[in-house]
């Protein structure tokens, strides 16, 4: 048994990286992932959120279209596994079904780790999920009560949300999958660090990974009983031991993106990275992958967080807090990971470490 599972593994893996070869000679890129982002729409006003904010203007309001997912995914048969959520709530977007059953057809895996409020969805949606073995959900859930849990997601039902989570376990066990995997994002503020034992026993009882998230506004609701800032497990951001502080350690620096899982905006303009909300490396949709990650911008923005040259004003990495913390490294880890790793077979050792850390195989 245990023979069988091992030779299913290496043949999945090898599979992916002969896409990883094929994405490399045809198209000139070798990422592991793309991010595109379904929905830049939210129906809630989280306090600190750019996009309540009104931050995402050069973004615009939007959803992803079918049509467009679908071209995308044909033209890049290689690539298999897209992440669909980030600026806005992913199921506001009324093409979603549509493109989750697509990429099913097509053998490609979609998440949307970056995190979804689960306030708005309906019974079908959630059959889709598990029918069409969706891969994983990061729901955003800071509070285990109604009361607390508003303070933050303005606008947003607690009880919807739990409610939300039992139908999607239901379809699970119907269905006998563990798809999609289920993860209840804590962000950790003044107002709700009391209920946390409770949101993390709630989460056990409902199958889902708990995960504790740090402020990235440290003005807003900050954390007062530090002794119970447990560490978190988010690689995004880590402890610099005061409570609600985030700090874009080396690990949670957002730029890898520009090589392993380069974002995409809902209409197809290329970002390069989640942080960016300024300027694009041109349409993907319409130029094409190639063209816009050999573009003279997305390549000069490689260089300047290698270390090779200064930002800009017309890079997003000018304004960004992540720049600041590589500019005070001593030892600059992207140049340590890609100068040094430059040719193709370096490349696929990283990537077969990669997908055997963090692949499911099935
Ligand atoms: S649910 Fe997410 S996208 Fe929507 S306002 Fe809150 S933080 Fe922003
Ligand atoms: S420094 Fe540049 S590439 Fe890195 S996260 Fe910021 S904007 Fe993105």
């Amino acid at each position: 048994m245990y023979r069988v599972i091992r030779r299913g593994m290496l043949r999945t893996l090898g599979i992916r990286v002969w896409h990883d070869i094929r994405n490399h000679v045809r198209y000139g890129f070798m990422a592991t992932r793309f991010l595109i982002d379904a929905s830049t729409m939210c129906q809630l006003r989280c306090p600190v959120c750019p996009q309540s904010k009104g931050q995402l203007k050069t973004l615009g309001i939007g959803f992803l279209k079918f049509v467009d997912f679908k071209a995308f995914v044909d033209d890049y048969p290689n690539i298999k596994h897209i992440e669909l959520s980030n600026w806005g709530e992913m199921f506001l977007n009324p093409e979603l079904i549509d493109i989750i059953a697509y990429a099913h057809e097509k053998d490609v895996a979609i998440e949307a780790l970056n995190g979804v409020n689960f306030n708005t969805v309906t019974d079908e949606m959630i059959e889709c999920l598990v029918k069409y073995k969706f891969r994983a959900i990061r729901v955003s859930i800071d509070g285990a009560s109604q009361e607390v849990y508003s303070i933050y997601r303005r606008g947003g039902n607690f009880d919807t949300v739990i409610r939300n989570v039992r139908k999607l376990n239901d379809f699970k066990r119907q269905y006998g999958t563990a798809f999609p995997r289920l993860v209840w994002q804590f962000i950790l503020f003044g107002h709700n660090q009391h209920e946390l034992p409770i949101a993390r026993e709630m989460a056990r009882e409902l199958n889902m990974e708990f995960c504790i998230r740090r402020n990235s506004m440290p003005g807003y609701s900050p954390v007062t009983e530090p002794g119970q800032t447990m560490s978190t497990t988010d690689s995004k951001t880590k402890t610099d031991g005061q409570a609600s502080q985030v700090v874009y350690g080396e690990e949670g620096l957002s730029c890898f993106q520009l090589w392993e899982s380069p974002q995409i905006n809902w209409d197809g303009r290329l970002l390069g990275c989640c942080m960016n909300v300024r300027t694009d490396y041109g349409n993907v949709f319409t130029a094409g992958l190639r063209q816009c990650l050999s573009s003279e911008k997305y390549v000069r923005t490689k260089r300047v967080v290698l270390g090779e040259l200064d930002a800009t004003e017309d890079l997003p990495c000018f304004y960004c807090p992540c720049y600041r913390t590589l500019r005070s490294s001593k030892t600059n880890p992207l140049r340590k990971r890609y100068t040094a790793q430059r040719s193709l077979l370096a490349d696929l050792t990283r990537r077969i470490d990669y997908y055997l850390k963090h692949a499911s195989f099935e």
